[in-house]
């Protein structure tokens, strides 16, 4: 998984690359008292407390002609585009000036943490300095100084506080972890309980790796699991802001973390916009899916009902053709016993790893079966197959002219895949290659 990105942001001559070649941790000799020539990177790793992450210097982008404002402009919407965490840095000799303001009206408008680092305090006695920068909006303020090297710390603490969690959790390898998602009141927490009621846990609120979630594991049948309880934490009456756009970055994160998502419905609602939304993101993410229709105890049945709801979670959720759907009750604990199996199968199936020859003679058949498309000139040619990766199985096609593979094509394959290889649960990603 990809490191968190950090930009650094600001109006000219503030010191961003100053502080970007600080905090690339080399002292390379380019920052001359001349502005605009200071710079030869533009993005660097870097590492603090041992957390690894991606500095950019947006003022070393080149946007092309255009004002200074429009120039600074465009770097700070590349670093809203592509940065996890934000530097806004300032001139502390300045005072704050409309171009900070300028570039604070567009740091207002999005939800990525911004840390604003006040550049050029040299000293103790400038310390008195910064407090002007409170006004900007953005919280905290840390003096720092580039060319001295102080305060850099601080900031640095400041802006790793806001990594959001994705990797990098003490499991074992083969444990499961387990993101439970879906709105408000479908009954997350009333299933985690119900799981956890019947299995020996072994470690009981581990906190995760983000503010957002504890993590229970446990053990069934000699496997690990460890479920992550993003609603659990609220009913304990912790940082909790009940907005939805709160409550959907945290799911985002659960299911950054996760292996298996657990997306619950309420059966007794039905299929909501919001449930598919959230679906959605777990799809994105490449995540094994498995489908809890909850509450299933408070449904009105008869023989055909169970079979109407699937058809309504196939036709609301078409992009999710191969995850399970499991009809429950956390509550009566009515058919619980199946979840964690289905679990454990599309944890399997999320990492299954298909021999090369077995792949290629899939293919092959799939082909003779039928043809591949042309573009009326040209015939798509498969050469060879090779699965490159698992969580979720990704299988590189190597062939003549990748654009030749039209959706339908790969579909097609993709269905020929999930019969030969039976990847319930998990999505897999197919990529076509021009053979070099
Ligand atoms: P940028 O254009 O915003 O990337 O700024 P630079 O890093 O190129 O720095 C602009 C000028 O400010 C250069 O002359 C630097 O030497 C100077 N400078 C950078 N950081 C500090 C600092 O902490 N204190 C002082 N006094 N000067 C600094
Ligand atoms: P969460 O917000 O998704 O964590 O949902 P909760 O677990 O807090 O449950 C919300 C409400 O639904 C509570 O009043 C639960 O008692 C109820 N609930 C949860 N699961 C079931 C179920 O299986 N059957 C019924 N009838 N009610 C349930």
């Amino acid at each position: 998984m990809s490191k968190p990105v950090v930009a650094i942001v600001g109006r000219p001559n503030v010191g961003k690359s100053t502080i970007f070649n600080r905090m690339a941790g080399e002292r390379l000799a380019i920052v001359e008292d001349v502005p605009g020539v200071t710079r030869d990177r533009v993005y660097s790793k870097a590492e603090w407390v041992n957390q690894e992450f991606n500095i950019i210097d947006t003022g070393g982008i080149d946007v092309g002609g255009g004002s200074l404002f429009q120039q600074m402009r465009h770097q700070a919407e590349i670093a809203l585009e592509e940065a996890d965490v934000i530097v806004f840095l300032v001139n502390g000799r300045d005072g704050v000036t409309g171009a900070d303001e300028e570039v604070a009206s567009l740091l207002f408008r999005t939800d990525k943490p911004v840390v604003v680092g006040v550049n050029k305090i040299d000293n103790l006695e400038m310390q008195m300095d910064i407090y002007d920068f409170y006004r900007l909006g953005f919280g905290e303020v840390y003096p720092v100084s580039g060319s001295h090297g102080l305060g850099l710390g601080d900031m640095l603490d400041a802006v790793v506080r806001q990594f959001p969690a994705v990797e990098g959790d003490d499991y074992e390898e083969d444990t499961i972890r387990m993101a439970v998602i879906g709105r408000p009141n479908v009954g997350k927490s009333s299933l985690v309980n119900a799981v956890l009621g019947e299995e020996r846990v072994i470690v009981s609120d581990m906190p995760g790796t983000t503010r957002d979630a504890v993590d229970t594991v446990f053990e069934r049948d000699g496997q690990e699991y460890a479920v992550m309880d993003t609603a659990g934490m609220r009913k304990r009456g912790k940082v909790y802001e009940n907005t939805e756009k709160y409550s959907v970055m945290r799911a985002l994160r659960a299911i950054e973390r996760s292996d298996v998502v657990l997306m619950v419905i309420d059966g007794e609602e039905g299929i909501l916009e919001q449930d598919k939304k959230i679906a959605g993101y777990a799809e994105d993410a490449g995540r094994a899916i498995v489908m809890v229709v909850n509450k299933w105890d408070a449904v009105e049945k008869d023989d055909k009902t169970m079979s109407r709801f699937t058809d309504d979670i196939r036709e609301g959720f078409q992009f999710l053709p191969y995850a399970p759907v499991l009809f429950l009750s956390a509550v009566t604990k009515q058919r619980m016993q199946h979840l964690l199996p289905v679990v454990k199968e599309a944890a399997d199936n999320h990492n299954l790893r298909v021999p090369t020859n077995v792949l290629n003679d899939v293919i092959v058949d799939a082909v003779i079966m039928n043809p591949t498309p042309t573009d009326g000139v040209r015939r798509l040619r498969i050469n060879y197959a090779t699965q490159v990766a698992v969580g979720p199985p990704t299988i590189v096609l190597f062939v003549n002219d990748p654009d030749l593979l039209h959706f339908s094509y790969h579909r097609y394959l993709e269905n020929r895949l999930r019969e030969a290889f039976h990847f319930e649960g998990t999505p897999i990603k197919i990529i076509a290659r021009k053979k070099s």
